[in-house]
């Protein structure tokens, strides 16, 4: 085997039928035709690490490129690039059930991580030192926390789980009277395994904590409600499920009656009140525009709102319900047909506290995900030690991808195809 083309009369499998009952009922089909699609036979399951191009993105930057940085230069700073990140946030905001001026689009995830963590631990009353964390949470977000707590004199408790699921009862166990935050991804990087929002914030605020979640695998396929649940602070990822292009500045959210309180440890220009006064001294301005450091990439940040469009036309009831609809169909497939190979499912077998990846382990993890990508045109993304990631965006992926994908696995595997891959490395997985 070496395309799919040459899978030939490899028999069908069971769950064919459903998968193309499923796809013609689905309310969302018409989604997949906003996306570039350059290669039909590709089944791309990686969108929780990059999403597609939305087709209306182009034109986007088009105008952009050519009516705005090329005609109008200068002048289009006046003329709607320096507010473009608080309106991207005010439409980012009804995503994650924020309300208008609680979320800007800016920097990284990463820097918004730090700044906000920053902002917190400083402003946190006496005596509370310590940010309480997972190890499901993103090695990079951990990086930022601990550095952080060492920056102000601080600790950081890293809770210990099972490798796949949140260890709620030792969270709320180790959160005390130190704490001054709880940070943790919404749904873990690795496992898929997901929050209830409500529930840990809660579990913080009655230790008298903060509460500051990454939303990056979450937004886009979960309905997240900052609001009614609460929640202090938040940060996420525009390029996953929002297809916002490859490093597409991230957002962050913070409740309003928060937003004095807190200071952005990165006093930059654009969070100063004045900043065109160019005074030495600086003063930050009122509200969340205060969270701002510096000047903005305008092309990456006018390329987020197409994808924001779509997600927001579509609704994030019908896109959870398909998500779920898909991840439990992939689990399904993974159980019938990979498990007698030696896979192992790696991720939460209840969809109530599953986002929207699936992750199987294998012990030949690595090889076969090279030879998923060289061979079989699927498109996973691999997770050191043996985890092979499925994501699926129930914007652009069909039960039909699902089935397919299943079944070039369970052909690579079968016939050793991955075996040449076996000492093959890769800058990025
Ligand atoms: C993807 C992701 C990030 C990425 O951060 P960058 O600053 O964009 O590199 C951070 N945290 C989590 C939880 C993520 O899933």
């Amino acid at each position: 085997m070496t395309t799919p083309t040459d899978l030939g009369p490899y028999p069908a499998f069971e769950g064919y039928d459903e998968a193309v009952s499923r796809d013609t009922c689905d309310p969302l089909q018409g989604y997949r035709d906003h996306f570039v699609i350059t290669d039909p036979e590709l089944i791309y399951l990686d969108g929780n690490s990059l999403g597609r191009l939305p087709k209306s993105a182009v034109s986007t930057i088009e105008t952009v490129l050519g009516d705005q940085w090329g005609d109008r230069l200068i002048r289009s700073w006046n003329e709607g690039w320096w507010d473009l990140q608080l309106r991207l946030g005010d439409r980012l905001a009804p995503l994650i059930g924020a309300g208008p001026s609680e979320v800007i689009v800016s920097d990284s995830t990463t820097v918004n991580l730090f700044k906000l963590a920053f902002a917190t631990l400083q402003a946190a009353p006496g005596g509370r030192d310590t940010i309480v964390t997972d190890d499901l949470n993103f090695p990079s977000d951990v990086y930022i926390l601990d550095g952080v707590a060492r920056h102000l004199g601080g600790r950081l408790r890293i809770v210990e789980s099972d490798g796949v699921h949140g260890p709620l009862a030792d969270i709320a166990e180790a959160v005390d009277e130190r704490t001054a935050l709880v940070s943790l991804s919404h749904t873990v990087f690795q496992s898929g395994y997901t929050y209830d929002l409500s529930e840990v914030t809660r579990i913080a605020h009655e230790a008298g904590a903060m509460m500051l979640w990454d939303l990056s695998h979450s937004v886009g396929t979960i309905p997240i409600d900052v609001e009614t649940s609460e929640v202090d602070l938040a940060v996420g990822c525009t390029y996953k499920y929002l297809n916002g292009g490859p490093g597409s500045p991230a957002f962050l959210y913070v409740r309003s009656q928060h937003q004095e309180r807190l200071g952005n440890p990165i006093t930059g220009w654009w969070g100063h009140i004045a900043p065109f006064q160019f005074e030495l001294e600086f003063r930050p301005v009122t509200g969340i525009r205060r969270f701002h450091s510096g000047t903005m990439p305008i092309l990456s940040l006018a390329a987020i709102e197409a994808g924001l469009d779509d997600v927001l036309a579509a609704g994030i009831d019908a896109i959870r319900a398909k998500s779920v609809g898909l991840t439990d169909y992939l689990v399904d497939q993974i159980q019938a047909h990979l498990e007698p190979l030696g896979f192992r499912l790696a991720s939460p077998a209840d969809p109530l506290h599953r986002g929207s990846h699936v992750s199987v382990a294998h012990e030949t993890a690595w090889p076969i995900t090279l030879a998923m990508i060289e061979r079989a045109k699927v498109i996973p993304d691999y997770r050191t030690p043996d985890n092979i990631r499925l994501g699926v965006a129930p914007l652009y992926t069909r039960f039909i991808d699902i089935h397919t994908a299943i079944l070039r696995i369970h052909r690579i595997v079968e016939s050793g195809a991955h075996h040449e891959f076996v000492g093959t490395t890769a800058q990025v997985t």
